[in-house]
């Protein structure tokens, strides 16, 4: 694996913006507009946008929805084990540990390279990403490049609806031990039933997307926009860095998740092709990205996904990156 980053994204003032009448008004105050907020209905249309900038690129996270995964999940431990952990931070839910679909768009003043699709419906609460793009004012068909980091349904979903190609302008790129391993009829039919939906729609994609690329190990998709292995998680599993201008990010996709990740590495999630592989790329990755102060965008961690793993008295945590109001 190359190195991530020598210098990560550095500067940006922080969003302690929070004005000096909360700090001083005691806990009641911390309190009382959270419970308002709760209890006001959602906005319908509401499409959260977050963008950074890393040298000449603008990274916008968009996100397809969410769903949440039960607390049996996660190999390596007791469903009692993450719901306590998920307790402890704060963000327990009867149904289990939220994961968010964390897309992300890259621009140039050029080309517009996205990142994944979502699961587009098929798992959770999901489909928005059109709208989220629609937000910014895009259409699917002014798509140059789809870069999928592996062919799990919800990192591809939105790539195909009703046998149509939902990105006909865009150049598709994807690891090409994915794409055998999600093409071959053995691995199908062996296949437990969770995974029936990413090999059909593997199948489909193959047959909609004739402009797809396969791809082997670290190659550059564009000036500044490079390939990482990241195997494991799916035997294709693949990350994206984007380097300009001395500052870099690197999208990961599935390398971790929320409430477990980064505290440890040996526990894994239920999705995963192979545990110890997946495990071993945790156990080398984690502890470089720390070192390195490498900025990370997340598919599953929470919106916009962007943060650093960061080690804090010989521990591990995920630290959400300012990504707001930067100059
Ligand atoms: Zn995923």
């Amino acid at each position: 694996m190359p190195q991530l980053s020598r210098r990560a994204f550095a500067g940006g003032l922080p969003l302690g913006l929070l004005g000096g009448g909360l700090l001083g008004g005691g806990l009641s105050a911390l309190v009382a507009p959270a419970a308002s907020l709760a209890a006001a209905p959602k906005a319908a249309g509401v499409t959260p946008l977050a963008q950074i900038r890393v040298g000449r690129f603008t990274v916008t996270a968009l996100t397809d929805g969410y769903a949440d995964m039960p607390y049996t999940y996660f190999p390596g431990r007791s469903a009692a084990e993450v719901e306590q952990a998920a307790t402890a931070q704060f963000v327990a839910r009867p149904s289990g540990v939220r994961f968010v679909f964390n897309q992300y768009l890259i621009e140039d003043g050029d080309r517009k390279i996205l990142l994944d699709t979502g699961p587009a419906g098929s798992i959770g609460q999901t489909g928005a990403l059109p709208q989220a793009l629609g937000a910014l004012g895009l259409q699917r068909s002014q798509i140059d490049a789809v870069i999928v980091t592996h062919m799990h349904e919800d990192h591809m979903g939105g790539l195909v609806a009703g046998g149509q190609n939902n990105y006909p302008n865009a150049e598709l790129y994807i690891d090409r031990r994915d794409v055998i391993h999600w093409t071959d009829p053995a691995k199908r039919n062996g296949a437990p039933d969770y995974l029936a939906n990413s090999f059909r729609m593997s199948a489909e994609v193959v047959r909609l997307y004739p402009r797809l690329q396969a791809i082997d190990g670290a190659r550059q998709i564009a000036p500044g926009i490079t390939i990482v292995d990241l195997t494991g998680h799916t035997p294709g599993h693949i990350g994206v860095r984007i380097e300009d201008g001395g500052r870099s990010l690197i999208m990961v996709s599935d390398m971790l998740f929320p409430v477990v990740h980064p505290a440890a590495t040996d526990v894994g999630f239920v999705f995963e092709q192979d545990r110890a592989a997946a495990q071993a790329m945790r156990q080398r990755f984690f502890p470089l990205a720390a070192s390195e102060g490498a900025l990370v965008a997340a598919t599953h961690m929470p919106f916009p996904g962007l943060g650093r793993i960061v080690s804090d008295r010989g521990q591990l945590r995920w630290q959400g990156a300012d990504w707001a109001l930067q100059t």
